[in-house]
């Protein structure tokens, strides 16, 4: 075995079970391992790679900015943040932003003013609010969000866990109506489930539920940490179904593949729940993470990221579609967001992916049965030509093997 790798699993925790490739290099939509071997990048970070590997454009701000002033801490206001956080909530909407660093920080931060929100604001008597979530979910893995969780693995021998949390079945609007009650503060959703194994709920799905969450004086968060900034095709999944939500989370891609930045953005009226000494964070907002943030912004914006997201993805997955193989139970998609669900009776996704790997293709599974294909969102037309050949050529060659034996 690949000494790296033996070192790793050494004195690395084996949180992970990473494929068996030793990455040493990234430009645009490329990654180079220890071997000098060149790979399509179809991970991207769990999409936080949405501008590609060193984007020259980040690069270049964040070494000046690195330069110049990286951290501070919010004891003192720097003339970078405003900048990232005015444009944030331009772009989405939004009144105002508190800024974290990873995406469970920020999906923390929204527990919390949901929480706030409910008592200052709604009335509800102290600590009797609830969070409602769905069957499925993925928001992170700190203690009070994994309580959210219905998948075992991201619970079992971590309790005890938060009160006031529930979970309802994803896409269906009903069971929200039903779940709501006097307490309840805020309902937390992704527009499109993520690591659950790329799920897209029923057309309107988040309109009725955000028609709900209305009437009923309950707050709409989004969770976009994977969906947002164009991955589904649009700025945020949530305007697939013309909906703004009084809630939203954003990661992942908003640090340009470089750092960790996150946000919390919401309306006013929740925004000033927080007051200063109630919740905060050594690194969110720093310099060097705002001006980063900013210029991850305006690339999308100025290179027209999401529209290229929006045909790309429709140019692959119309390729995708037309694999026929018995492996593939179904394929979905929006944007360049992708999943390929493999038969579990013929093969697991976590082959077909290391499949792919010795191809050059990278990817990864997301439960046993999900190949995703999330690229970065600069990928091009002959790229993904390419990727799609060498899908058909894996997926054909696990036929032959599965029909052989
Ligand atoms: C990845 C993810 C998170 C957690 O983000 P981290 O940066 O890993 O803490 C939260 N929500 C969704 C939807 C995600 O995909």
């Amino acid at each position: 075995m690949n000494s790296t790798i033996e070192l790793e699993n050494r004195y690395c925790a084996h949180n992970y079970h990473p494929l068996p490739v030793v990455l040493v290099r990234g430009e645009g939509v490329h990654v180079w391992d220890d071997e000098g071997n060149k790979y399509l990048d179809m991970m991207s970070a769990y999409s936080a790679v949405s501008h590609g590997h060193a984007n020259p454009r980040l690069v270049k701000v964040l070494s000046a900015q690195a330069a110049t002033l990286s951290i501070v801490s919010r004891a003192f206001h720097t003339d970078k943040l405003v900048h990232f956080l005015k444009r944030a909530c331009e772009l989405t909407g939004q009144d105002m932003a508190l800024p974290m660093n990873t995406g469970s920080e920020a999906v923390e931060t929204a527990l919390k003013a949901a929480r706030k929100w409910a008592y200052e604001v709604k009335g509800v008597a102290r600590d009797r609010a609830e969070i409602i979530a769905c069957e499925g979910n993925f928001h992170g893995r700190t203690i009070a969000i994994v309580s959210l969780s219905s998948d075992p693995a991201y619970q079992e021998g971590f309790g005890p866990f938060s009160g006031g949390m529930r979970t309802i079945p994803y896409g269906d609007p009903a069971a929200l109506a039903a779940a709501i009650n006097e307490n309840t503060a805020a309902f937390l959703v992704e527009p499109i489930q993520g690591e659950g194994g790329i799920n897209i709920p029923p057309d309107g799905y988040l309109r009725q539920c955000a028609e709900i969450c209305r009437a009923q004086n309950v707050l709409l968060i989004c969770d976009e940490v994977q969906t947002g900034l164009g991955r589904t095709g649009k700025l945020l999944a949530c305007e697939h179904d013309d909906v703004k939500p009084d809630g939203l989370i954003l990661g992942k891609a908003l640090g340009g593949g470089i750092l960790p930045v996150s946000l919390f953005l919401a309306k006013r009226e929740v925004m000033e729940v927080f007051q200063a000494g109630t919740h905060g964070s050594t690194f969110g907002g720093n310099p060097l993470a705002a001006a980063v943030g900013l210029e991850a912004l305006n690339i999308l914006v100025e290179e027209k990221l999401v529209e290229r997201s929006r045909d790309m993805g429709a140019y692959f997955l119309g390729l995708l579609q037309t694999i026929k193989s018995p492996l593939v139970n179904e394929l979905r998609g929006k944007g360049l967001f992708i999943g390929m669900e493999i038969d579990p009776a013929l093969a697991t996704a976590r082959e077909v992916c290391e499949r792919l790997m010795k191809k050059g293709l990278l990817s990864k599974e997301t439960h046993e049965t999900v190949v995703r294909f999330a690229p970065p969102l600069i990928v091009t037309r002959e790229q993904l030509a390419w990727a799609s050949d060498q899908i058909r050529d894996v997926l054909a060659a696990m036929d032959r093997i599965a029909k052989a034996s």
